[in-house]
């Protein structure tokens, strides 16, 4: 359903992915893991258009984008359009409520009257657990909470995989579960996602795919009791035996 081939970017001289290929089964969680500065979030961006590969192809769900190329706008917006990106901060808007923040693509972007998209943003909150919260500023929200509406935001667009960059690093470690659970529940239904994560407990019981990148490559890939448990490669080890 996605398939990234030979992805590279660059930023000046640095290049920053070298020559990176992936395909992700829809209903799939993939968790990409590696250490700080290997091109983790780099891929994401790429994978969501927030940063141009400097080449190489994506495709997702039957349209495909060859970076190799000059790329028509409206191309780079419908390939965006299929993804959702949850970040590591929430980037919530914060002169919004809750609800008006997952209201907005809906009307901005999807064109929904203002009724139809309180409606639909209202069951999305309530998936995450925050149907008390629809009314309340992000600022009167836990961080958890914060990160629950940003993944109710990504899903209002309705897309085709959910690309999550390390989505609870920046909580408290109380908070952590809490976005966990939602990720978990999302799985369980089947949402394709591909998750930056530290959270190697989430990688080893969620994840059907584990990517382990160093250097701007992907070294090592498999299963998770493959690539966690009885890694291959010596960059892997050294890593896993770092984190442990
Ligand atoms: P971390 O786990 O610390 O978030 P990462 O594996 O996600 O790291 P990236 O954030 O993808 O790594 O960064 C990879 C390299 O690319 C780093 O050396 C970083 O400084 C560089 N880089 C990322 N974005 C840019 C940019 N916009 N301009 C220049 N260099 C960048």
């Amino acid at each position: 359903m996605i398939k990234l081939e030979h992805i590279k970017k660059q930023f000046g001289e640095l290049e920053v992915l070298k020559d990176v290929n992936l395909n992700v089964e829809k209903g799939t969680v993939t968790a990409i893991i590696g250490p700080s500065g290997s091109g983790k979030t780099t891929f994401l961006r790429c994978m969501n258009v927030l940063e141009q590969p400097t080449s190489g192809k994506i495709t997702i769900e039957g349209q495909t984008v060859d970076f190799s190329k000059p790329v028509p706008k409206k191309d780079i917006i419908n390939l965006r359009s299929k993804t959702g990106m949850v970040f590591q901060q929430h980037h919530l808007f914060p002169h919004f409520t809750a609800v008006e923040n997952v209201m907005e693509g809906l009307i901005t972007v999807k064109r929904m009257d203002k009724k139809q998209a309180k409606d639909k943003a209202l069951g999305l909150l309530k998936k995450v657990g925050l149907s008390d919260k629809a009314d309340l500023y992000p600022f009167q929200l836990s961080g958890g909470q914060q990160q629950r509406v940003g993944i109710a935001r990504a899903l209002a667009m309705e897309p085709s995989v959910i690309l999550f960059d390390e989505p609870t690093s920046a909580l408290d470690p109380e908070l952590v579960q809490e976005v966990l659970k939602v990720m978990k529940e999302l799985a369980d239904e089947g949402m394709t996602m591909i998750v930056v994560t530290h959270e190697m407990k989430f990688a080893r019981d969620i994840a059907n795919e584990v990517i382990f990148m160093d250097g701007g490559y992907i070294v090592e890939q498999g299963s998770p009791e493959q690539v966690l448990v009885h890694p291959k490669e010596e960059r892997t080890k050294q890593f896993l035996q770092l984190i442990q």
